[in-house]
């Protein structure tokens, strides 16, 4: 996988294997074009390994929604462990923060829904199929996700739980005894719960964005080990340079995920995308005492994922620098919370970052570059990239294709800041 590539000619080179390339490189090779997928590392080792690995029918509403104004000023602290921020970042990003407060205004809620819907519908039905396909549907759980509140939040579930219904996805609201019924082996913390009973999660996030790309290969995809260093135009085509050698390609797929805007900036195209980071810890789970789906508590701001390797408790938003060095605060925050809700022993691995790469309006961009024909971006999936990826790949096959995206990709559409 690491030997120099020399003279290599494809019809789709897709740059980054996690879950959004790994995808769009199968749906290229599923329209029976040639495709190299590249990545320095092994498929699904970053930003789509760590997730919470929920497969959310009803991620509709983006974090910078009208209640963000009501929130705000806990946030201004500082110490809250639903977001983290770092002044030098925000002063220096100032552009991005206003622009992503201004998409928080409420004419701006309902065609971003809407959009999120369509898109994370059509991604869940290709995951359901392509877990199958890739002989990992062991590795799915169809038990929903179970939001919980521990103070008396019913009028919060209720209008959530409307929201949700104007768009057609279900969920169950649930007392302190049906959670109990629902999840018999946490404690009875939480008062009130919203089961998004149509959303599913897997158990490695990691290894589903394996099996996809063990699919692809087996579909006859190449897979390339190579640090990416440069994209060129190159007649009516592209050259990707890489450590590793060149490739010559008639379309290029970027999907470098937190990675993407590096590459396009000789390009001309400055990508306004900041990074959402975030942080999880595992934890050795009591056999006796497992639970049976993603939790996630709304006042405590964590997640609680049983996985593979035990309970994934997965940490709220961090914004500064992609690569400013890890603060554990936020984990050493909710730990102890999450450990009032489920036995668990102790941690497994070190703790793991990774970067939600975000726009400023909380929608990933799909489409074509607006000045370089044969150029597709494909990254910006904030919260919900590790469901969305296959519709993503699915709709940039598509366009490459000449024909319709499984959804209406209109806005994500990359002109929109390019
Ligand atoms: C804490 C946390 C919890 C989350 N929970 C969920 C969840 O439950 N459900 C959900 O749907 N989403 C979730 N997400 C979001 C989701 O994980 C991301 O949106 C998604 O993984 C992004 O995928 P990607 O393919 O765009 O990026 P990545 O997975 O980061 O892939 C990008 C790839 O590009 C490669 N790359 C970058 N630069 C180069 C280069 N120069 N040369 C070679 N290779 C390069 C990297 O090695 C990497 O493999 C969560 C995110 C976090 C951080």
């Amino acid at each position: 996988m690491s030997d120099k590539i020399t003279d290599k000619q494809t019809d789709v080179v897709v740059l980054g294997a996690g879950i959004v390339g790994v995808s769009a490189a199968v749906a290229a090779r599923q329209r029976g074009l040639s495709v190299v997928l590249v990545d320095r590392r092994e498929p699904g080792n970053e930003t789509s390994y760590g997730n919470a690995g929920i497969l959310s029918s009803g991620s509709i509403l983006p974090l910078n929604r009208p209640s963000l104004f009501g929130t705000l000023p806990r946030y201004l602290t500082n110490r809250h462990a639903a977001l983290r921020w770092n002044p030098a970042w925000a002063i220096r990003n100032i552009d991005w923060v206003v622009r992503f407060l201004a998409n928080a205004a409420p004419s701006r809620l309902r065609p971003r829904a809407a959009a999120l819907h369509g898109l994370l519908g059509a991604s869940l039905k290709l995951h359901r199929e392509w877990i199958v396909k890739a002989n990992a549907g062991q590795r799915i759980r169809e038990t929903g996700w179970l939001k919980a509140w521990r103070s008396d939040a019913v009028d919060a579930a209720k209008e959530e739980q409307a929201f949700l219904a104007e768009y057609g996805i279900e969920s169950r609201l649930l007392d302190r005894q049906a959670i109990s019924a629902l999840e018999p082996n946490i404690l009875p913390v939480y008062k009130v719960g919203l089961l998004h009973s149509q959303t599913a999660s897997v158990d490695s996030p990691g290894e589903v964005v394996k099996a996809y790309a063990r699919m692809f290969a087996g579909l006859g995809g190449d897979i390339r080990q190579s640090e990416i260093r440069a994209i060129v135009p190159d007649g009516t085509g592209w050259r990707v340079v890489l450590a590793a050698g060149e490739i010559s390609a008639r379309h290029v797929v970027v999907a470098l995920g937190p990675w993407s805007a590096e590459l396009l900036r000789p390009l001309g195209y400055r990508v306004p995308l900041a990074f959402e980071r975030g942080y999880h810890q595992e934890f050795k789970p009591n056999p006796a005492r497992s639970l049976l789906r993603p939790i996630h508590d709304a006042e405590g701001s964590f997640l609680m994922t049983p996985m593979e390797q035990g309970i994934r408790v997965t940490s709220g938003v961090e914004l500064t620098a992609r690569d400013a060095p890890s603060s554990f605060a936020q984990l050493d925050t909710v730990v102890p919370a999450a450990r009032s809700v489920v036995e668990f022993g102790e941690a497994v691995g070190e703790p793991w970052r990774g970067a939600r790469p975000t726009l400023p309006d909380s929608l990933p961009m799909i489409g074509p570059a607006p000045r370089h024909p044969g150029l597709w971006l494909s990254f910006g999936h904030q919260h919900i990239g590790f469901t969305t990826g296959p519709a993503t790949g699915a709709a940039i096959a598509a366009m490459i294709a000449g024909a319709e995206p499984p959804f209406d990709a209109a806005p994500f559409s990359p002109g929109r800041y390019l």
